[in-house]
């Protein structure tokens, strides 16, 4: 989830798209389809998911290939595009292989196309000889087209398989895109939500809600996805997943082969000027991108994702080869965007902190640090929560950004730097003080927030993080550790609901305490001051904190 900044003297912060209020008090705190790459067509012989899989595995670290085989029936894309810069569009063709693991029989099949959202501020994605096991199919448009519903040709029944061909034309936004995203701008492209997705599936139904600008779009499937990508010459790509080949292409561009295993959603930044920084944890390559006027931001983004990613790898192993930053530009209102195995962090985070670069005094210095630290360790808490334990961001948008804001607080805790090892837990406590949002509770969906971003904020975040810290506490760093592990293991690769969570807790706390702490902290009921004050406090460490 994106987050937007606020700039004080102490630390503070604002964390949700849409608020507007940045650099405010608190911180200062089928058929065949022809066109470029080939086709994708239903009638081409399905390869083996074994054959397949090869390719996928050199996205995963030896430690997580075993999943591979275990999550053999996701959702499997193929998709060739051509990005053009001049016209600022990408023309592309997608084929899914989609097995309904649901015990429903299919009538329809839920399809995103966000972009084409006001949300996004122009971009588009208009979808062209759809076909679903290579019949024909009329998308039914929803939600100002940002979700499609597609008739099935046949009932699909569970255990069978369904292969949606499509050819689509992405048209990115050049003034503002999502905050940034499916934008192009300064010579850099942002593709996010840029290829149609099978949407997830709940209770029975698809999960199309309206997209809200104050939250991440929709509950994505993991998927596991080959990508070849035809850019010009002298353009670099910085992609989630990992790119295996880059190779000419027949004209005067080149084509990038980017597989992406364990795929909530693949993030594509393309510019000329892009390069990156790299360094490695275990297995894992961590880079970090930018253009060189941006390259002190990077080198900070690197060292913090890689800090971060070794503190976090205590809650369950990151399974993927590589783990990228890229600094782009983002709008005012957010700081950061998560995907799976990529972050998208702001370049403008100096400049709407006030600070021009070559001019920093050691106070905008420790903001700025401030800023880095919370910020890129949030992104990459994500990586836990939001993309390996998957949620329903429309329904339950507080199930992984309370998570990663206690996350991106314990960072703050373990690798303080130039500020006091509470500041992000004080930071919060000032938060929920301000807001007047004590009791109000979290377990509505986002549009109860609507025009209500600071609410938002402080519920979800600030609240939902101190939730956590107060649930620390309780347990003791061996326990809560134990509750983390098992949360991510139990739903790894999946979706989590709020059942799950109040499960897990009652687990944690035994009925009577468990019900408690979720109707204190979770809808807010009898929830005071005193409370936030004794839950914004430092415990001890959940393991060695990482020099
Ligand atoms: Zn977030």
């Amino acid at each position: 989830m994106p987050r937007a900044r606020s700039s004080s003297p102490s630390p503070g912060r604002l964390r949700a798209r849409g608020t507007g209020a940045v650099l405010a008090s608190i911180l200062a705190c089928l058929g065949l389809i022809a066109g470029a790459g080939g086709a994708l067509a239903a009638a081409e012989p399905l390869p083996s998911f074994g054959a397949l899989s090869a390719q996928l595995g050199q996205g995963l670290v030896p430690a997580a290939l075993a999943d591979l085989t275990a999550h053999d029936d996701d959702p499997l894309y193929r998709i060739r595009a051509t990005y053009a810069p001049e016209t600022h569009a990408l023309d592309g063709h997608l084929r899914a292989e989609y097995r309904n693991r649901s015990a429903d029989t299919l009538t329809d099949l839920g399809l995103y196309t966000f972009a084409n959202s006001s949300a996004f501020h122009g971009a588009s994605l208009t979808l062209s000889h759809v076909a679903i096991n290579g019949q024909v199919v009329t998308p039914r448009p929803l939600d100002q087209g940002a979700d499609q519903l597609l008739d099935l040709p046949r009932p699909c029944a569970p255990g069978q398989l369904l292969v949606l061909t499509a050819a689509f034309h992405l048209v990115l936004s050049t003034s503002a895109g999502d905050n940034g995203l499916d934008e192009q701008s300064q010579d850099q492209a942002c593709l996010y939500a840029w290829y149609p997705v099978i949407a997830g599936r709940a209770a029975g139904a698809w999960l199309l809600h309206p997209i809200n600008d104050l939250t991440d779009p929709c509950a994505l499937d993991m998927a596991h996805l080959l990508v070849e990508l035809t850019v010009p010459a002298g353009m670099a790509v910085a992609s989630g997943g990992t790119i295996t080949s880059d190779r000419p292409s027949t004209g005067s561009g080149r084509i990038v082969t980017i597989v992406a295993p364990f795929t909530r959603d693949l993030a594509v930044v393309i510019g000329a000027q892009l390069h990156a920084l790299t360094t490695t944890v275990g297995a894992t390559t961590v880079s970090s991108w930018s253009v060189p006027a941006q390259s002190t931001a990077a080198q900070q983004s690197l060292a913090i994702a890689a800090k971060a990613l070794t503190l976090f790898s205590a809650f369950g192993p990151y399974p993927y080869t590589h783990l990228t930053v890229v600094q782009t530009p983002m709008s005012q209102d957010a700081e950061g965007m998560e995907s799976s195995s990529l972050i998208l962090i702001s370049s403008l985070i100096p400049k709407e902190l006030g600070v021009d670069q070559g001019q920093v005094d050691a106070s905008a210095q420790k903001t700025v640090d401030f800023v880095y630290n919370m910020v890129v360790s949030h992104e990459v808490a994500h990586q836990w929560f939001y993309n390996l334990v998957g949620s329903d961001p429309y329904v339950t948008p507080w199930l992984d950004e309370s998570l990663a804001d206690w996350s991106d607080n314990y960072y703050l805790e373990s690798h303080a730097g130039s500020f006091p090892a509470d500041a992000g837990w004080k930071e919060s406590a000032m938060d929920i003080a301000k807001s007047g949002c004590l009791n109000h509770s979290a377990a509505g969906t986002v549009d109860s927030y609507q025009g209500k971003g600071q609410d938002y904020e402080s519920v979800i975040y600030s609240r939902g993080g101190l939730m956590y810290q107060a649930l620390r506490q309780r347990l003791g760093p061996q326990r809560f550790l134990d509750f983390l592990r098992s949360w991510v293991s139990a739903k790894r690769y999946l979706i989590a609901d709020q059942a799950t969570w109040r499960a897990a807790i009652i687990q944690a706390l035994g009925p009577a305490d468990g019900e408690a702490f979720a109707r204190t902290w979770l809808e807010g009921t009898g929830l005071t001051l005193p409370d936030i004050s004794s839950a914004a406090l430092s415990a001890p460490a959940l393991q060695p904190a990482t020099p």
